[in-house]
């Protein structure tokens, strides 16, 4: 069943490290190397189930292939989980000694942080292997991602308007923001310079309130965003909130956001848009700059090139609306094959170089994205 399961989406090497004396259980698993060493984060999380935890990491190892592919780096596709309680089962020696096992690997896993875990549990992971970014500015690492984050989604949604209303122009616009933290709050500011009009919604009343201050926004209760009268909506939040409930209020005629996940049924809930001529731009694909951030790290971060690199995410939504209006599907299914079509293209020019093995990209299954 074990095998079975990493076969079916044909991940290159699984890694399950574990050390009783330290109380270390996780999993590594590693999608693809095609384009590039294997790079996600590590999730520390309380699974009911080891095969729980497999499964996870499977699946988000395999969006992370998707996600760097779209992205235009040259990254493969990983993830880590460590399973246990992150309030609680914290110490120096689990995450060093999790990152001995990453040192292990040779470089072919590069890891970060994730739900769970935080830049001090990867300051840990440090000492042990150089194979880890997502560390503070202090330590010549890349820092907060969502500046870069933001400004993806910032272009990535021009790109949207240029497509649904003939102009990338924001001007105007009423744009309708869910959350009022570390992505929203950097996007927000990029959309009142460009004399948009905000409806900010967040669950948390003082931030929202200080943010809908600062850049002038309307404040909307949390449940009434979906109804906002917008043009455009940005989840910035939660995955899952584009669903049954939800998809039959929207008013916009664009839903560009940078949180993950945000489809709660890929096929049936696109399609649901679609249905109702929304152009939505794919989670992965506008929300990558988080990942075009850490991967600025290995080169020597310059946070100038990351937020170049993050402009490009305009480009890429361009050519994902192409492709989904040449072979007439949804822009969820175009992202995926531009993804398998960027792997395609360039992992012959690689092999010239070391051997590498094989990508067989199945299309109809859910890419799911982290960060
Ligand atoms: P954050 O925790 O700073 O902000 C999320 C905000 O959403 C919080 O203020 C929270 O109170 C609010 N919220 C929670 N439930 C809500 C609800 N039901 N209605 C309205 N608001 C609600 O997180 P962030 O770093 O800004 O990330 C936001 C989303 O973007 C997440 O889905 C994250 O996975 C994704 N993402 C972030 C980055 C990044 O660089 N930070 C990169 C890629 C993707």
């Amino acid at each position: 069943m074990m095998f079975e399961e990493i076969e079916r989406k044909d991940h290159e090497q699984v890694v399950f490290c574990s050390d009783r004396r330290i109380g270390l259980r996780a999993i590594i698993a590693i999608h693809s190397t095609l384009l590039g060493p294997a790079l996600g984060g590590t999730r520390m999380w309380t699974y009911a189930t080891d095969e729980e935890a497999l499964r996870d990491v499977l699946r988000l190892a395999r969006g992370m292939t998707y996600k760097a592919a779209v992205a235009g780096l040259n990254l493969g596709g990983g993830k880590a989980v460590i399973i246990g309680d992150s309030s609680k089962d914290k110490t120096e020696g689990l995450f060093r000694t999790f990152g001995r096992f990453v040192e292990g690997l040779g470089g072919r896993y590069i890891t970060a942080e994730d739900v769970g875990t935080t830049v001090r549990d990867m300051e840990w992971v440090r000492m042990e292997t150089k194979y880890v970014t997502g560390i503070s500015r202090a330590l010549g690492g890349s820092g907060d991602p969502s500046p870069v984050t933001a400004l993806g989604v910032f272009v990535g949604m021009k790109a949207c308007a240029k497509e649904a209303y003939g102009s990338d122009s924001l001007k105007g616009k009423r744009v309708a923001v869910q959350g009022a933290g570390n992505v929203a709050s950097h996007l927000c500011e990029h959309l009142t310079r460009e004399g948009a009009k905000i409806a900010l919604t967040d669950i948390f009343d003082p931030k929202l309130r200080a943010l809908a201050r600062r850049v002038k926004a309307t404040v909307v209760r949390p449940e009434k965003i979906y109804e906002a009268d917008a043009d455009i909506f940005a989840p910035c939040a939660l995955g899952g909130i584009l669903n049954d409930e939800t998809i039959p209020r929207l008013k916009c005629r664009v839903v560009a956001g940078g949180a993950n996940n945000q489809l709660l049924d890929e096929k049936k809930h696109i399609a649901m848009l679609g249905e109702r001529s929304i152009l939505y731009a794919p989670d992965y694909a506008i929300n990558a700059g988080g990942l075009i951030n850490v991967a600025n790290e290995m080169e020597g971060y310059s946070e100038e090139r990351a937020l170049k690199q993050a402009e490009g995410i305009y480009d890429t939504l361009q050519q994902i609306f192409s492709i989904a209006k040449s072979q007439g599907i949804p822009t969820s299914e175009a992202a995926n094959l531009l993804a398998e079509s960027r792997i395609r293209t360039i992992s012959p020019i690689k092999q010239i170089y070391a051997g590498s093995s094989r990508f067989a990209g199945r299309l109809g299954e859910r890419v799911e994205s982290g960060r």
